[in-house]
């Protein structure tokens, strides 16, 4: 397969991965876990539920697949999950994943219920991103949906990682109907002074929660009017941008990102891949399939034979996701494949 370079990285970070739409993909979305501690209601409304003694990929099987994606040009892995801080090892596995030179950005996704106490060790360990889900910043709604009257704690967390210098502060919404409407003023106003962004998220049908979605989507050209109505503009894509369209300004030190899956350009600028903590490859968040990884994870010789497997399979990968015809693939909630 051809070789392409990123202008913004150089040669040593050449990406390999491509599919025969020349979309590359120089960012893995790594699923830690699919356990999680909240009940967040559009995702686990009844909390985990595990099915059997759950088995997850080992600190070790994790360097393995690390190695072979970095040899494979990727320079950006987020750590998800389900929970991903519920793992005993997460220090030890963001360690080893922060001493590999070629990730260039270490970055998680997490319910910031650890955060406040942890984040200076895990970015002396090699996080140096990090995005916190805050569905409502007020008190009672973020109860109300997590199932955990954690709030004040998350918002902590969140100053903590902007006084710590992070590279990337994020906020993740989800967009709801009756709720981010209600607050959209309230997120506005948090990212005037602070130097983050706050990115809604359409809230994306899965097998478990089609009614839900009914209820309470809410769609992302509410907040694009608004934001284009009160003076903020996109900023210009860079070459490597994912499909999050983020506007900017200039009476604000944050930012807004959208992300709409449901919008009909959002899989042209794909540039991740996912494998969940059970080691499936999914070239798609709604894909159909999972390539089992794991039987290729259990010697370190083996790092050829996973790369091929990785390669070849990047073939498959559609255009497009076809969520609009109500297709959820094999996804029941997001915790399962790593969202
Ligand atoms: N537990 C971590 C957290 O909540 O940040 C990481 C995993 S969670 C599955 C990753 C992100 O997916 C969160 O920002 C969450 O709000 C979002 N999410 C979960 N289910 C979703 C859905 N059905 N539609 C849109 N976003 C969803
Ligand atoms: Fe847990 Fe994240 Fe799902 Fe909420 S969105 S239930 S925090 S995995």
């Amino acid at each position: 397969m051809e070789t392409k370079q990123s202008p913004a990285f150089g040669k040593e970070t050449a990406v390999k991965l491509y599919d025969a739409y020349e979309r590359s993909f120089p960012y893995l979305r790594l699923s830690l876990t699919e356990i999680c501690n909240f009940r967040c209601t559009y995702c686990l409304p009844n909390g985990y539920q595990p099915q059997g003694k759950p088995s997850f990929m080992s600190l070790p099987e994790i360097e393995r697949l690390v190695k072979s994606f970095e040899n494979l040009g990727v320079h950006k892995i987020r750590l998800t999950g389900g929970e991903p801080t519920v793992r005993k090892d997460f220090l030890e596995i963001i360690r080893m994943i922060g001493q590999r030179k070629a990730i260039k950005t270490l970055a998680f996704t997490t319910n910031g219920y650890q955060l406040r106490d942890h984040a200076e060790e895990w970015q002396k360990a090699g996080i140096n991103a990090v995005n916190v889900s805050i569905d409502s910043l007020q008190r009672e709604k973020f109860h109300q949906i997590t199932g955990h009257d954690r709030r004040d704690e998350v918002l902590e967390g969140v100053e903590k990682c902007l006084a710590l210098g992070f590279k990337s502060v994020k906020i993740n919404v989800v967009l709801l109907r009756g709720v981010t409407d209600v607050e959209l003023d309230d997120f506005l106003n948090y990212v005037k002074e602070r130097s983050l962004t706050v990115r809604f998220i359409e809230l994306m049908q899965t097998g478990d929660n089609k009614e839900y979605f009914e209820k309470f989507h809410l769609s992302a050209d509410l907040i694009l009017d608004k934001l284009k109505n009160l003076g903020w503009y996109e900023e210009i894509r860079s070459f490597d941008a994912g499909p999050a369209q983020n506007f900017s300004h200039p009476d604000y030190k944050g930012s807004i990102g959208i992300i709409a899956p449901y919008s009909k350009d959002f899989c042209k600028n794909c540039n991740r891949l996912r494998v969940t903590a059970k080691g499936n490859l999914r070239l798609c968040l709604f894909g159909e399939f999972g390539v089992p990884l794991r039987p290729l994870l259990q010697h370190d010789e083996q790092g050829g034979a996973l790369e091929e497997r990785i390669l070849k399979q990047l073939t498959y990968k559609k255009s497009s996701h076809f969520l609009k015809e109500g297709f959820t693939g094999m996804m029941s909630n997001l915790s399962s494949t790593g969202g």
